[in-house]
């Protein structure tokens, strides 16, 4: 899966780290032991010399002395054995502690990426998640279908069946997320679950090892705007990431500052994506027409023709939780 440079670099470094901490911890583990047993540098002498001559016989084809050297070594190891064993530790405490013992922290096996390094992967990009929008993880598992209404509302709609089948559509999407994914459209009143949902798909998609944006549409234009009008470390690096991650989730579009810089912002944003086809997830409280109002015909057009539209309702969720 295809991670962002700057995820794929601190990943690395991360490896890098374990590494150097492995190997930290055994050389610790080997002074504090030579200290009493002095006897273990020369037989660890004794095994480098073995390993030497055993690539010189090699070389000159000498079995009888290949044998007598591995004997040699072997001897050298079950001596450093027993003196570990009889200080009370596990017979392979002298050996380097990696985290993942299958790659030695290096993260690849025969050039194939190891399951250590994917973790890593989606941690940081789970984290960089979190520091846009620093909110609790949401999962399919605590989104509450009995705390919407099951009896019709003014439209004749059971909000509890919708909204069931909202999520059900939600967790099938997450399930089968890929990049030729269709972008969403949340729209319907605060407090109905729509960032709830949002969370539950970026979770779920970060976990399939996609990179993913997710933040307030306020959040997010307040970080672009900023770097564009040279405040931020980074010229375009916000935008740069929303034009090009795996899936934008775009919360709340309608509650940021609105400027002539935000619409085109939002325009360019969503123009971009639909032409690479990267999908985007849209919540907002706003409707068509509010839309339009807001961004003009052109994103509203757009939104509305590509996106597949989940209208969320029932009662303020929020409040209804607080009254139980
Ligand atoms: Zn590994």
């Amino acid at each position: 899966m295809a991670y962002s440079e700057s995820v794929y670099e601190r990943a690395k470094k991360e490896l890098e780290k374990r590494r150097a901490t492995a190997q930290a911890e055994r050389d610790l583990r080997h002074s504090n032991l030579i200290l009493n047993h002095p006897e273990i540098v020369e037989l660890e002498k004794q095994m480098a010399n073995a390993s030497l001559e055993l690539i010189r016989s090699a070389a000159q084809g000498k079995k009888v002395e290949i044998q007598r050297l591995k004997q040699q070594s072997l001897d050298a190891q079950a001596k450093r054995r027993e003196i570990v064993v009889s200080e009370g530790y596990p017979e392979d405490y002298l050996d380097i502690p990696y985290s993942c013992k299958k790659c030695e922290d290096t993260g690849f096996i025969d050039g194939r990426m190891c399951d250590c390094f994917e973790k890593t992967l989606k941690a940081i990009s789970y984290a960089d998640l979190c520091k846009i929008s620093p909110v609790k993880k949401s999962g399919f598992e605590d989104f509450k279908i009995e705390l919407y209404p099951s009896d019709l509302d003014e439209h004749g709609v059971s909000p509890r069946k919708q909204m069931n089948d909202i999520a059900t559509y939600c967790i099938n999407y997450a399930n089968d997320f890929s990049l030729s994914s269709p972008s969403l459209l949340f729209s319907g009143k605060t407090g109905l679950g729509k960032t709830h949902l949002s969370l539950a798909i970026a979770d779920k998609v970060i976990d399939k090892g996609y990179n993913l944006i997710y933040g307030s549409a306020q959040n997010l234009l307040n970080k672009v705007e900023n770097e564009h009008f040279g405040r931020g470390d980074s010229k375009t690096e916000t935008l740069d990431k929303m034009l090009d991650c795996d899936l934008l989730i775009l919360d709340d579009l309608g509650a940021e500052f609105s400027t002539q810089f935000t619409v085109a912002t939002i325009y360019n944003i969503i123009n971009s994506r639909m032409l690479t086809s990267l999908p985007t997830i849209i919540s907002t409280n706003l409707n068509p027409q509010e839309l339009e109002d807001r961004y003009t015909e052109r994103v509203t057009s757009r939104i509305i023709s590509s996106y597949i539209p989940l209208m969320f309702c029932g009662k303020d969720i929020r409040q209804i939780k607080k009254n139980i």
